[in-house]
């Protein structure tokens, strides 16, 4: 059997796997403090939880971790979510688990899952925007994830929707994730409370030092028809449109794959939007959208990856 870790800003959660990848337990737990110390022992925990449910005998084989961080021989180099830089990650789970660990960037592991097991299965070239707190992206093409020349290829959050644009937390200016994060949607959202004082039910819940909004709060807000949330939304999520397009005249791939806690939140209907936003700019046959689909996999899909990492010995694709 082989446990998948998901390392995420907020949570924890290990899953129990058996050899055909099926879920047979899950742990999870929240995350209170992010420094390695604090959120290894919240991986203990998760893990212990999920071996207590898991049925009869298991005898846990490997570990697959995903870290929201880009990796390198097993070294998380950058965190921001967690404030990481260059933990040995790898080394410190294996101390604190007692098994071997391997380690990989938290996107990549959840498309390669969605690859094998989900939205994107058995298909050739998959392109995935997974919308949360930041916007992530993983590309496969033709099998094998693409990583480029120096590991830093399909960061597809960081597509260039609006040149000249609004500041993106990697330094550049009109990135994807400038605008459709829930960091930006966030922050427009206060420009609307507290700068031009507009009235919304947001207010009870975004205070000007609030960090970060559930995505079940901003899609109620929409769906009760709140105008900051809909401005918001709409202005934000919308660039997705551009970005998506650009993907599909670049790769044509056969799934472009929208997960991540905006897109879950929201569910079919903002996938159906996407592709509205995104057919304008589609080269030739417009209908191509239709290979704009949801995640499959939710939630789980950064666990699964991981575990599929352990499986296969930390090479995935
Ligand atoms: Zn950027």
């Amino acid at each position: 059997m082989y446990l998948g870790v998901d390392i995420g800003g907020t949570k924890v959660l290990a899953l129990v796997l058996n050899r055909d990848g099926k879920v047979l337990a899950r742990g999870k737990t929240r995350v209170q403090q992010t420094d390695p110390d604090s959120v290894l022992e919240t991986v203990r925990r998760s893990v212990r939880k999920a071996l207590e449910r898991a049925p009869g005998k298991t005898k846990i084989r490997r570990v697959g971790l995903g870290v929201p961080s880009s990796v390198r021989g097993g070294t998380a180099l950058f965190a921001p979510a967690l404030g990481w830089r260059e933990v040995e990650i790898e080394k410190l789970a294996e101390r604190a688990l007692g098994r071997p660990v391997f380690v990989g960037n938290d996107v990549n592991l959840g498309m390669a899952a969605e690859y094998r097991l989900g939205a994107g299965r058995a298909k050739g070239t998959v392109a995935g925007f997974f919308v949360g707190t930041g916007v992530g992206g993983a590309i496969i093409h033709e099998g094998r994830l693409l990583r480029g020349e120096d590991g830093m290829a399909g960061e597809l959050g960081h597509l260039i929707v609006a040149p000249d644009g609004r500041k993106c937390g990697c330094g550049n200016r009109g990135c994807l994730e400038a605008y459709a994060s829930k960091t930006a949607l966030l922050a427009r959202i206060k420009e609307a409370l507290y700068r031009d004082h507009r009235p919304s039910v947001l207010a009870q819940e975004v205070q000007p030092g609030t960090k970060m909004i559930r995505s079940s709060v901003l899609v109620r807000a929409y769906q009760r028809r709140d105008a900051v949330a809909c401005e918001v939304l709409d202005e934000g999520l919308k660039m997705l449109g551009p970005a998506v397009a650009s993907v599909l005249n670049l790769l044509s791939p056969q799934r472009i794959v929208l997960g991540g806690g905006v897109v879950e939140a929201f569910g079919a209907p903002l996938v159906e939007k996407v592709r509205r936003w995104a057919k304008p700019y589609v080269f030739g046959d417009r209908d191509r959208v239709r290979a704009v689909v949801p995640s499959a996999l939710g939630d789980d899909a950064v666990a699964l990856g991981a575990a599929l990492l352990a499986r296969h010995k930390g090479s995935l694709l």
